[in-house]
């Protein structure tokens, strides 16, 4: 197993792990805290992830069983899926916020419940256009859900808030709750040296997805352009997100995805222009309405609900209802 693993600034080691679907691979961070040692993220709970994690940690001469502290930026598969497994196997105290604790505990009750015996759940996709005669309701969960790669440690040991300082050895490592691409997301500050670990929150070339799902966050989109905002002026030399190469330009890469959600809302206004329109039926054009999997469907719809919804509180569309569905039209 070729474990990659860099050494980014002096202790900080961002190592790749793989992934069994796209991205392909997620970064996560070790910490040498000096007698102590920390992990930023776990990757997902599969055999060829773990094996990596172990390789890597075997070239600093460290082992997961030396793991102290374990810090989730958020609770997705590739974030938080072996951290059941990498707790147990090391005792490590387990921090994550306290709304993505709930989001994992929410995705292991899903897990063991259709969506057919949600109602509510398919009544909110039905809502929205979401065609459910077209895609059956059952094939509409991530592929990984309900797997062993996703072993979430539901009973952290610590919650995650904005502002906590937690002190690891030598390290200061500042919390930041940046909600928007999840409702807990967090992202992990050292002030000394100047360095922001990332998540999803600020990812190199990609954006990250930030969608309005039934029981989540009001306005996620809202919620992560004001975390942009948050973290746009902090001294930073180096961001380490958790996809793709570390950079330089902290403020520079806000203003790139502050931009881009600036141009997809007016296009997507301009779909609604003349006439109103479903969630799904806008995702359609914006995304494409080739064939592909169900839930990447639902992420796109969920999603383009996210820009229409901020469109509406921002005053700048109107929510039509008609036969038992939400249409949105620009004003
Ligand atoms: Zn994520």
């Amino acid at each position: 197993m070729h474990a990659k693993i860099v050494e980014v600034l002096g202790g900080i080691y961002k190592i790749v792990l793989p992934l069994p679907m796209r991205p392909s691979q997620v970064n996560v961070y070790l910490i040498d805290c000096a007698q102590a040692l920390a992990l930023i993220d776990t990757g997902m709970n599969t055999p060829q992830s773990l094996d990596t994690l172990k390789a890597a940690l075997e070239t600093l001469g460290r082992r997961i069983e030396d793991l102290d502290v374990i810090i989730a930026t958020h609770y997705h598969v590739d974030h938080f899926g072996a951290s059941a497994p990498l707790r147990q196997r090391s005792g490590a105290r387990v921090y994550i916020h306290r709304e993505d604790a709930a989001r994992a505990q929410r995705m292991a009750s899903l897990a063991a419940t259709p969506i057919t015996d949600r109602p509510q759940s398919l009544a909110f996709f039905a809502m929205h256009g979401f065609p459910l005669e077209r895609y059956p309701p059952d094939t509409m969960r991530p592929s990984w859900m309900g797997t062993e790669g996703y072993k979430p440690v539901l009973e952290p040991d610590e919650f995650l808030s904005d502002g906590d300082v937690i002190e690891i050895g030598s390290r200061r490592l500042k919390i930041i709750w940046t909600p928007g691409h999840s409702d807990g997301h967090c992202v992990v500050y050292l002030e000394r040296e100047q360095a922001l670990i990332a998540g999803d929150h600020l990812l190199p070339t990609i954006t990250p997805h930030v969608g309005l799902y039934p029981e989540g966050a009001a306005n996620p989109l809202g919620d992560f352009l004001a975390s942009q905002h948050k973290v746009q002026d902090l001294p930073v030399q180096a961001v380490l997100p958790a996809h793709g190469e570390v950079y330089a330009d902290l403020h520079h890469r806000v203003d790139q995805l502050l931009e881009h959600h600036r141009r997809r809302q007016d296009r997507m206004l301009g779909l609604v222009q003349k006439s109103p329109r479903t969630a799904f039926e806008v995702a359609e054009r914006v995304f494409g309405d080739r064939p592909r999997p169900v839930f990447h469907v639902i992420a796109a719809t969920c999603e383009t609900l996210a820009h229409l919804e901020l469109a509406f509180l921002e005053g700048k569309a109107r929510k039509v209802e008609r036969d038992d569905r939400v249409l949105f039209q620009a004003i």
